[in-house]
């Protein structure tokens, strides 16, 4: 069943490109180009627009042009090991093409007078900031923040802090604006706004049966990605969250016959997500929580201490921790969303977000009790992904499960 409020949010994805648009061409406002846990509001506090190249990755991911993108870039010496996000966007750049042209009949993707990027999810989209560096001629502003930090947080808060504070100047520079820190504030509490409607949203899912499900969340993540920070994405979610609020009410189901459910860990396959939601729909076992879109829920923003809060929450994503934490996180996870199967997409191209790689897959269902599958794909690159055989692995997964709960109950 369509979610209603999906006719909203195309509206609301159009403006943002329609008006990113029109600020590359008539240069009416200034834009960043920030990578998705970058420092977004600081920019927008000083009257930027913020273009994300990891949401039009995800574009090409999902209109399945990436495959045509990632031979240009690896032709220009990319490897094809590394981010298909950065193999895609950089090809595509290249061949001068993008699927907003189709989408919405912009001609070419904004030009940044600015980019941003942090590097507390991995070291690619430093690397691919650098890239559009210097082929715009514009600044490259890093926030360097490192990985499996628990033990050493305080230290790396307080330096993403400062390195924060640090590159307001160049911003300034860039803008032609003064760094006004009760705008800063203001972004930061809308931000905040929309992670608190976010994870409501998210949380309906923890009703059985669920309202939506992750193939659904991944498509209306899009505000929090590339809107957080504005009104116009909380008062999207606010409509988002009544629309499921009621469904839940009404016990009304995102996949009728819910059997079991899952925790999706890792990235979305992006070309293949309506496939993989019929799948599970035909299964009648929906994924109703992941990492991914969970990612997008910032806790610590604090607009009374706005520099500290952001690095605190910047520093704090899932994607950033050591194995002990991602596993308390899931596990937690597991039992408020009554979980009965772990799916970990092992994503080619992505080591920072594939975390069955060191044991956590096996850890986790021993400790859990909980079975657990991994999917080989990748979000964009599709010559690593199998269809056949993942169905085949999917179905023998869900009968493995349904085996188990018969068992159980002549058990008892
Ligand atoms: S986290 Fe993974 S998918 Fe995201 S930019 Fe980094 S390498 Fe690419």
């Amino acid at each position: 069943m369509e979610i209603k409020a999906s006719q909203q949010l195309k509206i609301l994805m159009k403006q943002h490109f329609m008006e990113l648009d029109e600020a590359s061409r008539t240069k009416n406002k200034k834009i960043a180009w920030c990578s998705s846990v970058g420092p977004a509001e600081l920019a927008m506090s000083l009257g930027f627009l913020v273009y994300y190249p990891e949401n039009h990755a995800a574009m090409l991911g999902s209109t399945r042009t990436a495959m045509d993108y990632i031979p240009v870039a690896n032709a220009n010496g990319y490897s094809p090991e590394i981010c298909s996000y950065l193999t895609s966007d950089i090809g595509a750049y290249l061949r001068h093409e993008t699927p907003l042209t189709k989408a919405y009949g912009i001609k070419e993707v904004p030009r940044p007078d600015v980019l941003l990027y942090n590097t507390n999810q991995c070291r690619d989209v430093g690397d691919w900031a650098r890239f559009y560096g210097r082929e715009f001629n514009v600044p490259v502003l890093g926030i360097n923040t490192p990985h499996t930090q628990n033990e050493a947080r305080e230290h790396v808060v307080k330096s993403v802090s400062q390195q924060l504070r640090d590159i307001v100047p160049d911003l300034e520079k860039v803008s032609g604006r003064r760094f006004d820190i009760d705008e800063f504030r203001a972004v930061l509490a809308r931000s905040r706004e929309c992670s608190v409607l976010w994870d409501k949203v998210l949380d309906t899912a923890s009703n059985k049966p669920t309202p939506l499900t992750f193939f659904d969340e991944c498509i209306h993540m899009g505000p929090a990605v590339v809107m957080r920070g504005r009104q116009e994405a909380n008062d999207y979610y606010k409509v988002l969250l009544a629309e499921m609020q009621e469904r839940v009410s009404q016990g009304v189901a995102a996949v009728p016959g819910e059997r079991f459910r899952f925790y999706w860990e890792g990235m979305p396959i992006w070309g293949k997500l309506r496939n993989m939601s019929e799948l599970f729909a035909r299964l009648k076992t929906p994924v109703v929580v992941s990492t991914y879109c969970n990612s997008w829920i910032f806790p610590a923003f604090n607009p009374a201490n706005p520099f500290d809060s952001m690095a605190e929450a910047y520093c704090s994503i899932f994607i950033g921790q050591d194995d002990n934490w991602k596993e308390y996180y899931i596990a937690e996870k597991v039992q408020h969303f009554a979980i009965d199967g772990i799916l970990f997409h092992d994503a080619r191209t992505c080591a920072s977000n594939s975390n069955n790689r060191y044991g956590m897959s096996q850890r986790l269902s021993e400790k859990l009790g909980i079975p657990h599958l991994v999917i080989n794909g990748d979000l964009n690159d599709l010559r690593c992904f199998s269809e056949e055989q993942t169905v085949t692995n999917v179905e023998a997964f869900v009968e493995q499960i349904e085996e188990s709960h018969r068992e159980n109950i002549r058990r008892h």
